[in-house]
């Protein structure tokens, strides 16, 4: 990679126990993705923009994670089984449990790109996607870990918004095909991986603030929720999909004039967030 696999921006005020990652807005494309579909097809599987757009969280107090690399090479919400092993030309060594997802041809590694057009015109070697692995997806995790990790030590807690975008349409492939979404879909898997006070609390400012909420409806959450939410140990991770319709032209992946109104509303958000995170402290500190 000609870039690191992630960013991590600090809180420009006094740290909260509040992390946010973004695992799918990345927009580097390494030169051996070797993908077959035109570019502009590959990167509709991005959530183009939603790092930038949750930029203010930092402002509050929050640490935000953000992948570089592309969704569409390696899928950091997906766990590292969920292999697809059609793809691979060779023998895939680790343990494999592939889930729906790769059923579905988006799995760790995407077999279609969006609309189902295959994304490659080969099969890859196993060494491939090792390395993407290595390079991209153990990098990632290991930066959110960490950044979970370290608050958590500090605060006894930690709460952790993990950052997406969804069409504003399920396409064919989807769980709800055809259906229209609601602004932003919140996923707990259904109340496993956080408190439902944080999932009723961001439902409640979202609404506040004009939009219309569901709640794991068509997204409860996948691998990055699932693996660090804890809500037992003071764990909570949330995921938040916003309809891409919202703030981007779907087809071209240029923000238009609601840009700037969703953005100035998501530092609103993460600002009533850090608030709640705060009461939720027992006024403990970051230790010096
Ligand atoms: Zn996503």
């Amino acid at each position: 990679m000609s870039v690191p696999p992630f960013v991590r921006h600090e809180p420009r005020a006094e740290p909260l126990p509040l992390v946010l990652d973004s695992p799918h807005s990345g927009e580097h494309y390494p030169d051996d993705f070797d993908h077959a579909p035109p570019r502009a097809i590959v990167r509709q599987a991005e959530d183009t923009h939603v790092a930038r757009l949750w930029a203010a969280a930092c402002d509050v107090g929050a640490t935000l994670i953000e992948a570089t690399f592309p969704r569409a090479y390696i899928d950091a919400n997906r766990s590292l089984a969920d292999v697809d092993t059609e793809l691979i030309a060779d023998a895939w060594p680790e343990p494999v449990a592939a889930t729906r997802k790769s059923a579905q041809g988006i799995g760790l590694v995407w077999r279609l790109a969006r609309g189902g057009a295959p994304m490659y015109s080969r099969r890859l070697l196993a060494a491939e996607v090792r390395s993407r692995i290595d390079n991209c997806w153990r990098p990632y995790h290991a930066a959110l870990r960490e950044a979970l990790d370290d608050r958590h030590r500090a605060f006894g807690a930690v709460w952790h918004l993990n950052c997406h975008s969804m069409p504003a349409i399920g396409d064919a492939g989807a769980d709800d095909p055809g259906r229209e979404r609601a602004d932003f879909v919140l996923g707990d898997r259904d109340g496993s991986s956080c408190d439902a006070s944080f999932t009723r609390f961001v439902g409640d400012a979202l609404r506040d603030l004009g939009y219309t909420v569901a709640v794991n409806d068509p997204y409860k959450g996948v691998e990055l929720v699932r693996a660090h939410g804890r809500p037992g140990e003071g764990r909570h991770s949330l995921q938040v999909e916003i309809k891409r319709t919202l703030y981007m032209d779907e087809g071209t992946l240029v923000p238009h004039a609601g840009y700037a109104a969703l953005s100035r509303d998501l530092g609103r958000l993460a600002a009533a967030v850090a608030g709640f995170v705060r009461s939720r402290c027992d006024g403990r500190r970051a230790r010096p």
